[in-house]
């Protein structure tokens, strides 16, 4: 499968690069193997500005975005999903500029049934990077438009790499912020229960029905310049692990999440097999909801899964 994948972006970290006449982006000084070179905050609009996903709680990002927005007034600052590299700084974003903060919900909104009901039972793991303390001043929901100076936002609720992860669609101009839902230098971590990849699977279809978008600014790394393209690779990518897992549980070899990543992922960075585990596991939980495998206990991070 060729890989549509761009590792080599090189962002000018803390400084203001405008992408189009309305949307500007300012990248993190916080690059690391979970968050590629940064995370990117946007802001959208040429007079009141809206901003999108903050970024960590970090001096020298918070001096880069005031820096940035250069004395222009703030109406709205829009987070994609609570994760800490994502939504912490909104707080001080917000004291600083007066702007109310507006997201899905807490970490756990828009949680499905199944996440639900496998949280409460047992013991899952996951839970990494969590903004815990997040909560929105106003929600946000599923297909509402916000409008500023200039712009208008359309939320797209996009759950599976966190429950309350939105897109926004940049009317007009074709662009759709992406957050960490589709990115440009790697799949998303999907860890249960907080991810959940039949949602995610349905969300990603849900980008797949849509008519018009022509460019994704990510959460992280570039700019994807052929959405469509970007979407059906990731839906058959996610499909091939599903049957590379089913593959290797096939003919009677029960294995646990762990076992079953450092088979199937021997060509990443060892630093993140723990985040491949996650993804195998968010498979497996998957695949156990459509009965095609089975824990041989009540699902838990040692499970082990069989072939049903
Ligand atoms: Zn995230």
């Amino acid at each position: 499968m060729s890989d549509p994948f761009d590792r080599n972006y090189t962002p000018k970290t803390g400084e203001l690069v405008q992408l189009t006449p309305l949307i500007g982006v300012v990248t993190a000084p916080n690059a690391g193997p979970m968050t590629f070179t940064g995370t990117q905050t946007y802001l959208v609009g040429q007079g009141a500005l809206a901003v999108v996903d903050p970024g960590p709680d970090n001096d020298a990002h918070l001096e880069a975005l005031l820096r940035a927005i250069d004395g222009r007034p703030v109406s709205h600052i829009l987070v994609t999903h609570s994760h800490v590299d994502h939504s912490p700084l909104c707080r001080r974003l917000s004291d600083a500029t007066g702007a109310p903060v507006l997201g899905f919900g807490t970490a756990n909104e828009g949680r499905s049934a199944v996440m639900e009901r496998l949280a409460a039972q047992g013991n899952l793991g996951g839970n990494e990077g969590i903004d815990e303390g997040f909560a929105p001043d106003r929600k946000i929901a599923d297909g509402e438009v916000i409008k500023g100076d200039g712009w208008a936002l359309e939320a797209i609720h996009t759950p599976g790499h966190l429950s309350n992860h939105l897109c926004f669609a940049v009317q007009g101009t074709g662009a759709v912020l992406t957050g960490d839902h589709v990115m440009g230098w790697a799949t998303t971590m999907v860890s249960p229960p907080d991810g959940d990849l039949t949602s995610f699977m349905a969300s990603m279809e849900k980008l797949a029905a849509r008519d018009g978008d022509s460019v994704y600014f990510p959460g992280h790394g570039g700019a994807i310049k052929d959405p469509a393209a970007m979407v059906s690779h990731q839906i058959r990518h996610r499909k091939s692990r599903e049957s590379q897992i089913r593959q290797a549980l096939a003919g009677g070899n029960p294995a646990t999440a762990l076992q079953l990543a450092e088979q199937i992922y021997t060509d990443v960075d060892p630093r993140l097999i723990p985040a491949a585990t996650r993804n195998v596991f968010a498979h497996l939980i998957d695949l156990s909801e459509r009965n095609l495998v089975q824990a041989d206990r009540p699902i838990s991070v040692d499970a082990v899964f069989f072939e049903k």
